[in-house]
C-alpha cells in the first residue's frame, strides 16, 4: 500500500442533488487515514437538484430534506461550484488534471420515452417536463399550454401522482407553495374539468407509495372518480395485497374510494382508471390536426402473475392534453460509455466502466445514473456508501491529479468567464425567495413561505451579488 501525498485527496464530485451531497458527506465523514478536499458542481446556479426540481411544491416534508443537505454543505468543509456545465465548461480532460477522483452525481431528468403513434403530437407532453415547469427550473420555458378541459396522465408511478394532482388541485391551494409567480398564474387559468390516470395494470400492482395516494383525497373541489370494471384481482395480486402490507393500504384505500363513489359536485374530477394500456394519441383533425384529440386505450387482464396481457377491446377518451409520466431516463455523460437502454453509466458497485466492462480507474457514479431513476431520496444514501467504499478501497492508486491545488480550477473558471456561483451565494439566493415569500404575503391573500427565482440570469445575477 502506497502512502497518501502530503496533500488532501481532490475529489469532484458532479451533480449538488441529494446523491452529490449524500456522496460527499459520507465521504467526509468516513474513517479513512488521509485528508479530502472536495468540489461539489452543479450545472444549475442552485443546489439540491431533484429536489429543488423534481419534488411537488406541495409535498413540504420531502423539501424539509434540504434542511439536512443544508447543514450539511453550510459546514464549509465541502465546496459547492454552481452553474458550471460539466461537458460544456469543464471536460473530463479538466477534471482529470485537477482531481484524482470524479464521481458523477447526475441523476435522470428525462422522461422515458412511450412508444406509441401520436406521442409527438401537441398536447402530448412528458410528465418529467410539466414538473420541471411546475418547480420554476431554469431552463424550461415559463409558459406552459394548459388549455385542455380533459386531461390524461399515463402512468401508475408517483410522478403520474404529482402530475395529476399539481393539474387538478386548484391553483389558489397551492399558493402557500413555493410555486412561481408564472406557474400559479399559469394553473390558475386552466379550464381543466377533467384528469384521468391510467394504469396498464390492476390496483394491485401500481408504483404509488400509499402517503402519496390518500393525498388525493385531500384536494379541495376535485371529486374523485374510480370504476368497478378496473378492480381485477389474480393470485398474484391477493399474494401481493395479503403478504406486502404497503399494497394492502393501497388496496384498501383504492377499494374504499369506490365502494364511497364521491359526487359532491366539485367543479374538478380526478379519474384512477386500471387495466388499460395506452395504443394511441389520437390526432384532431380540421384546425385541430396534428393535435391531440383522443386517447386510445386497450383493456387488459391479469396473468395470474400481477403481469397483463391484451384483451382486444378498446377505449377512446376525448381529451386534448396527454401527460407521459412512464419513468425517468438517464441522459449520457460526456466521455463516459453509457447504457441507453437502462439510461446508466454501465459501472460495477460505482466503479464506472468502459466500454469492455473493465473499471476506469477514478471515475464513479452514485445515485440515479448509477441504478436506474427508482426508489425514493433516502435510498440514495445506500448508493452513495457503497461508491464511496469503493473510492476507499482504490485510494492509494488515486493519487493522479497534475494541479491540484484548490484555486487552480477557480482560476480556470475565471479564465473561460464561467458565471459560477458558490454556497456564499445560495445563501443569498435563499435569503431573497424568502424575502419575496415575505412580500407577496403582505400583499396577498395566504402565508407565503418562499417564492422561488426562475430565470437562471436572475439567479447568477442575485448569488454573485
Ligand atoms: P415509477 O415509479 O417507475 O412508475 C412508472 C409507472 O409507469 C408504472 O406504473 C409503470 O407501470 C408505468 N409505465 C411504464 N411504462 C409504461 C408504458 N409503456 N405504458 C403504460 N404505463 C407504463 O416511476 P416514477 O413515477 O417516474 O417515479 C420514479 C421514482 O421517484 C419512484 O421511485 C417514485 O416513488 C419516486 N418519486 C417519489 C415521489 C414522492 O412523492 N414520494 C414523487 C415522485 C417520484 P408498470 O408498473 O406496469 O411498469
Amino acid at each position: 500500500m502506497t502512502t497518501a501525498p502530503d496533500r488532501p485527496l481532490r475529489l469532484a464530485i458532479i451533480g449538488a442533488g441529494p446523491a452529490g451531497v449524500y456522496t460527499a458527506d459520507l465521504l467526509t465523514k468516513a474513517e479513512r487515514d488521509f485528508e479530502v478536499s472536495i468540489d461539489l458542481f452543479d450545472r444549475y446556479p442552485a443546489p439540491y437538484g431533484l429536489i429543488r426540481y423534481g419534488v411537488a411544491p406541495d409535498h413540504p416534508r420531502i423539501k424539509g430534506i434540504v434542511k439536512a443537505l443544508h447543514k450539511v454543505l453550510d459546514r464549509g468543509d465541502i465546496r459547492f461550484l454552481g452553474g458550471v456545465d460539466f461537458g460544456t465548461d469543464l471536460t473530463l480532460e479538466d477534471l482529470r488534471r485537477h482531481y484524482d477522483a470524479i464521481v458523477f452525481a447526475t441523476g435522470a431528468v428525462k422522461d422515458a420515452a412511450l412508444d406509441i403513434p401520436g406521442a409527438d403530437l401537441e398536447g402530448s407532453f412528458g410528465g418529467a417536463d410539466f414538473v420541471s415547469w411546475y418547480d420554476g427550473h431554469p431552463d424550461v420555458p415559463r409558459e406552459w399550454p394548459l388549455t385542455a378541459r380533459e386531461v390524461a396522465v399515463i402512468g401508475n408511478g408517483n410522478v403520474a401522482l404529482d402530475v395529476a394532482r399539481m393539474l387538478s388541485k386548484q391553483a389558489d391551494d397551492l399558493l402557500v407553495t413555493e410555486i412561481p409567480e408564472n406557474v400559479y398564474e399559469g394553473l390558475k387559468s386552466s379550464p381543466v374539468t377533467d384528469v384521468h390516470v391510467f394504469g396498464r395494470r390492476g390496483p394491485a400492482q401500481v408504483k404509488f407509495t400509499p402517503l402519496e395516494l390518500r393525498e388525493l383525497a385531500h384536494a379541495r373541489d376535485v371529486d374523485l372518480k374510480l370504476y368497478p370494471e378496473d378492480f381485477e384481482f389474480d393470485e398474484a395480486s391477493e399474494e401481493a395485497a395479503t403478504t406486502n402490507n404497503q399494497i394492502k393500504t393501497m388496496v384498501g384505500t383504492l377499494t374504499n374510494w369506490l365502494v364511497e363513489d364521491q359526487d359532491t359536485g366539485a367543479s374538478r374530477r380526478l379519474h384512477l382508471h386500471f387495466l388499460q394500456q395506452p395504443v394511441e394519441i389520437l390526432p384532431g383533425e380540421g384546425e385541430n390536426a396534428g393535435k391531440v384529440a383522443g386517447l386510445r386505450m386497450e383493456r387488459m387482464e391479469l396473468d395470474g402473475t400481477g403481469n397483463v396481457r391484451g384483451t382486444g377491446e378498446y377505449i377512446d377518451y376525448p381529451v386534448q392534453a396527454v401527460y407521459r409520466a412512464i419513468g425517468y431516463h438517464g441522459s449520457p455523460v460526456s466521455g463516459l460509455t453509457y447504457d441507453e437502454r437502462r439510461g446508466v453509466i454501465p459501472n460495477d458497485a460505482g466503479r464506472v466502466l468502459d466500454e469492455d466492462g473493465n473499471p476506469v480507474p477514478g471515475l464513479y457514479a452514485s445515485g440515479w445514473i448509477k441504478r436506474g431513476p427508482v426508489g425514493l431520496i433516502g435510498h440514495t444514501k445506500g448508493d452513495a456508501l457503497e461508491t464511496i467504499g469503493c473510492l476507499l478501497e482504490d485510494e492509494p492508486d488515486l493519487w493522479t491529479a497534475d494541479v491540484p491545488d484548490e484555486q487552480a480550477v477557480i482560476d480556470l473558471l475565471e479564465e473561460r468567464g464561467i458565471e459560477y456561483t458558490q454556497w456564499e451565494g445560495w445563501l443569498k439566493l435563499d435569503e431573497h425567495e424568502l424575502s419575496l415569500g415575505t412580500e407577496a404575503t403582505g400583499t396577498g391573500p395566504v402565508e407565503r413561505e418562499r417564492v422561488k427565482v426562475v430565470a437562471r440570469e436572475d439567479m447568477v445575477r442575485i448569488s454573485r451579488g
